[in-house]
């Protein structure tokens, strides 16, 4: 429970602990900050923000090292609790380790890097798949105080490249060869050709994931073997609250990637307390978010959150398909996780591939069902909770970003009344005070209604800044609705006061003059019988202003006519919105373009349906680009 006691005020339930963290939000952090986080030197001053300049600082004065926080407190009182459980592509070839056996390794890693000349201020660079190799990178970074910057595995060279350069990292660490749904990767040789063009890098740390061997060069250290010299003893630097603990690159769905700035104590606090919280993560459960450590949500729920709560964390490295659409519920059976927490993407994925594969699998260890990414659609939402969740786990649909170092609105499901509604985030986690802005750049006092969403008042995890670009920073985020944070997503906020969010504010179209959110047109689109995922985007319309185009991408196992589908959207998107959110083009796709953390780019098909061809912009997030090329054909064929 959290420590009521000690905010010093007679709080007697969960609605007064809201409303008191966000009213005397000062308290509540600083008592939350005291309970939760081992400090070497207390903090003198709660927070100096000032939203408006973009200055957002927390627990000033304050000393204390990450690492220690993630590792050594579990160790003195609990060694040998499995921290990590590395769930291998290959399927049940699971790797523990305990608490004490990760410390060993960050320490040796520690060493390591501090022996090659790593310093404090520094930031490494990580391009590894999941594993306890790449957590303890992390980990050791944060223990001699430099700054980590992980680049999702599945990067190109370029784009890694991109992201080295703007890190100014001179090591990198990466392993010889990734594993993934079955095939190799060759992610050593991708760090070859993006360091290429990366000055900055004198030093790879490479180690082996697989037993083949890959060309060594001068500038390479074997990691295991240098590792294996260290001693298990590493000295802790003492950082400052607002020393930089990592940066990381967005996804880019929207343009070029930012690398957001987090911070040591106000992150770690926020992720923490996120994690148990959203969760309802008791001490002895099993924990799995299946997203990559390339994603925050990899970082804030694979690694920080759970390991500052001293809990057991599985490391997924494989896809939800691999060797077959039921591996993630088989996992759950072997592993027996309590807490599983994926995306939208995944679950209509296997939504598409039937319920027989969850069926196979015991679930009964599950008692939470988390979903983060996108907006969850209806069908998917109800398929989680119904067949996977047996209609007994609450599914909490998360709603946050990069820039928000954890989930912000969310149900949660510890709360006694907690009442869930399908597809809804619901509510404001401690501390948190979203508002909706109307298109006058006014606070909407009312409920039934939408707006921007914005965040009145700074909470510990947000981002500090953007990397090399802090005027970025205030322009995106602090400016358009001076003093609050903009979010750029819109939302609605029911009669009863629950947040559902819209979708980004670029994909809300206007139809002859009403406003709709494009995710709201996908899920009525996702509803029919046929449709496994669908995209919706606004195109100029001479009449309309704007019209409707849908990209629709059918279910592998049914045998439909276009013609019929078309018709039962038509019906559909009239019956349960209105007559104008029927689409004015359908076009039909084997696939969508999509980031590579899975979230569908809309801006691309935006650029296609325009015909700007030339201007699609920075590509180098995306998954496949050859489906580009298959829009961009369907699109000449449907025209
Ligand atoms: P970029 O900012 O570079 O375009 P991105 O926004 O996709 O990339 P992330 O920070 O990973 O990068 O994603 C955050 C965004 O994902 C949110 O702003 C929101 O649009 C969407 N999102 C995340 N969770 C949810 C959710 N539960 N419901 C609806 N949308 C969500
Ligand atoms: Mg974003």
């Amino acid at each position: 429970m959290l420590p009521l006691g000690s905010c010093g005020v007679g709080v007697s339930d969960r609605s007064d602990l809201q409303d008191f963290s966000v009213c005397s939000s000062d308290s509540f952090w600083a008592a939350v900050a005291r309970q939760r986080l081992s400090w070497i030197r207390p903090f003198h001053t709660v927070q100096d923000c000032d939203l408006s300049q973009g200055r957002i600082r927390w627990f000033e004065g304050g000393k204390l090292n990450v690492s220690v926080n993630c590792l050594d407190r579990h160790v003195h009182t609990c060694p040998e609790r499995v921290a990590v459980i590395w769930e291998r592509d290959e399927p049940k070839s699971e790797v523990k380790l305990s608490y004490r056996q990760l410390l060993e390794m960050t320490c040796r890693l520690g060493n390591l890097l501090r022996r090659r000349g790593v310093k404090k201020g520094d930031c490494v660079t990580i391009y590894m798949p999941p594993c306890p190799l790449a957590v303890a990178s992390m980990l050791a970074c944060a223990r001699i105080g430099a700054a980590h910057n992980v680049v999702f595995a599945g990067f190109s060279a370029d784009a890694l490249a991109e992201r080295i350069r703007d890190a100014q990292s001179s090591t990198v660490i990466t392993v010889n060869q990734g594993v993934r749904g079955g095939k190799v990767i060759e992610l050593k040789k991708t760090v070859d050709a993006a360091i290429q063009s990366c000055p900055t890098v004198q030093q790879v740390f490479v180690a082996m994931r697989t037993e083949n061997p890959v060309v060594m060069t001068a500038k390479d250290v074997a990691m295991e073997e240098e590792m294996a010299k260290e001693d298990t003893v590493c000295e802790p630097a003492g950082m400052d609250s607002e020393d930089t603990l990592f940066l990381l690159y967005t996804s880019g769905s929207t343009g070029k990637p930012k690398g957001l700035v987090h911070t040591q104590a106000g992150y770690l606090l926020y992720a923490a307390l996120t994690h148990r919280y959203v969760f309802s993560y008791h001490d002895g459960d099993v924990f799995s978010c299946v997203a990559d450590i390339g994603w925050i949500t990899g970082h804030s729920y694979s690694v920080y959150g759970p390991l500052a709560n001293g809990g057991t964390t599985v490391l997924f490295e494989s896809t939800p398909i691999y060797p077959d659409p039921g591996r993630y519920w088989e996992m759950v059976q072997r592993l027996k996780i309590n807490q599983f927490y994926g995306a939208p993407t995944a679950i209509r994925l296997l939504l598409k591939y039937g319920d027989k594969w969850v069926h196979k699998y015991d679930r009964s260890t599950l008692k939470t069902l988390g979903s983060v990414g996108e907006p969850i659609n209806t069908e998917a939402w109800e398929w989680y909770h119904r067949v996977v969740g047996q209609g007994r786990c609450p599914v909490v649909d998360t709603w946050w970003q990069t820039e928000t170092g954890g989930i912000c609105i969310a149900p949660r499901p510890a709360d006694p009344d907690a009442e869930i509604v399908p597809g809804m985030a619901m509510r404001p986690f401690f501390g948190i005070k979203p508002v909706l802005m109307d298109t006058e750049g006014k606070v909407v006092t009312s409920n039934d209604t939408s707006g921007a969403l914005c965040i009145a008042q700074p909470w510990p995890g947000m981002a500090r800044t953007i990397h090399n670009d802090p005027q970025r920073f205030t322009e995106t985020y602090c400016q358009p609705y001076p003093g609050y944070f903009f979010t750029g997503d819109g939302a609605y906020r029911s009669k009863e006061g629950y947040y559902q969010i819209t979708g980004r504010l670029d994909d809300v179209i206007n139809v002859s003059g009403h406003r709709i959110g494009t995710a709201e047109i996908e899920d009525v689109l996702n509803q029919c019988s046929a449709v496994a995922e669908s995209a919706v985007i606004g195109f100029s319309h001479s009449i309309k202003g704007q019209g409707i185009y849908a990209f629709v991408v059918l279910k592998k196992s049914i045998d439909v006519q276009e013609a019929d589908v078309t018709r039962q959207i038509n019906d559909m998107a009239s019956k349960k919105i209105a007559k104008y959110a029927c689409p004015d083009y359908i076009q039909f796709a084997q696939r969508l373009p999509k980031t590579r953390s899975g979230k569908i780019m809309r801006r691309v098909l935006r650029k296609v349906v325009d015909s700007e061809l030339e201007g699609l912009g920075d590509l180098s997030t995306l998954d496949d680009p050859e489906v580009v090329q298959e829009i961009i054909q369907g699109h000449h064929d449907l025209l």
